[in-house]
């Protein structure tokens, strides 16, 4: 029998009465990750790993109704059992596993098979059904190993702050900015814009520890000027905070012509 089924609102478990990632209002929302294509408002319950929780709640609302569960705790909704399984993709990601009479159907949601150093790495779940998410699926992107990108990234601030230069990031504000963070911890001081300063908040309520870094709010769009990182494709400047050794802006709309060549999913 088919355990999922596309709908108008999402993908749907009809046995279960749930629905994963849905894009209109339902009942129960099974939610894979914080991104904002996949977690959406208007959910009467949302259901998704509990690192995930602070981060719903910063971006939804701190009233939604929301409960979080462990990777691979079993629960049961309307005969289904259900468990959540680590993605590799940020910090709370899940595939969602789904079993029904000895049939076992996983979604992905976003994954990544690399070890990033913030998102528990992925794992592999047997199933009978596999809905894969693929957004960087064609054989056209091929991803430098993480290692690499993060010394490339590490050279690249040490050698403009020899020239006394700021380096600027641009990342999308929810899983990007933070692994950038990461990457270059301990060469500079770090600013960030305090859109990506309010998900901090979420992760290190959800105990996940980051770098130190000062949260930077801008009246408006940032008007930068001057040293950007060779990924960046768009014109970005930043010359009122020349002073600043290193400094990370996020911005939903660049990061995808920036940053995603770069850093892979
Ligand atoms: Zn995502």
């Amino acid at each position: 029998m088919q355990l999922i089924e596309f709908r108008p609102e999402g993908i749907y478990c009809s046995v279960g009465r749930f629905y994963i990632d849905p894009w209109r209002p339902v009942e129960l929302a099974l939610i894979t990750h914080g991104h904002a294509d996949h977690a959406r408002a208007g959910m009467t319950k949302y259901l998704c790993h509990h690192y995930t929780v602070p981060i719903l709640q910063s971006r939804i609302g701190a009233d939604i109704r929301i409960q979080g569960v462990e990777y691979g705790e079993s629960m049961t909704i309307n005969n289904v059992h259900v468990s959540f399984h680590p993605a590799g993709h940020i910090i709370g990601s899940a595939q969602i596993r789904m079993e029904y009479k000895g049939k076992v159907v996983v979604v992905s949601g976003d994954y990544k098979l690399q070890e990033d150093g913030l998102s528990t790495p992925f794992e592999l779940v047997r199933c009978h059904e596999f809905v894969s998410e693929s957004t960087f699926g064609l054989p056209i992107y091929q991803w430098d190993t993480v290692t690499r990108q993060n010394r490339a990234l590490a050279e690249w601030v040490t050698l403009n702050k020899s020239n006394k230069r700021t380096s600027v990031f641009v990342g999308y504000s929810l899983g990007k900015a933070q692994r950038i963070m990461k990457a270059v911890d301990g060469l500079a001081q770090i600013h960030v814009h305090n859109s990506i300063d309010k998900l901090n908040r979420a992760y290190s309520k959800a105990g996940v520890a980051l770098p130190d870094h000062q949260p930077k709010v801008f009246a408006g769009t940032p008007q930068i000027s001057g040293h950007v990182h060779p990924g960046v494709r768009v014109k970005l400047s930043v010359n009122k905070w020349h002073h600043f050794p290193a400094f990370l802006v996020g911005d939903d709309h660049l990061i995808f012509t920036c940053f995603f060549p770069l850093y892979g999913a």
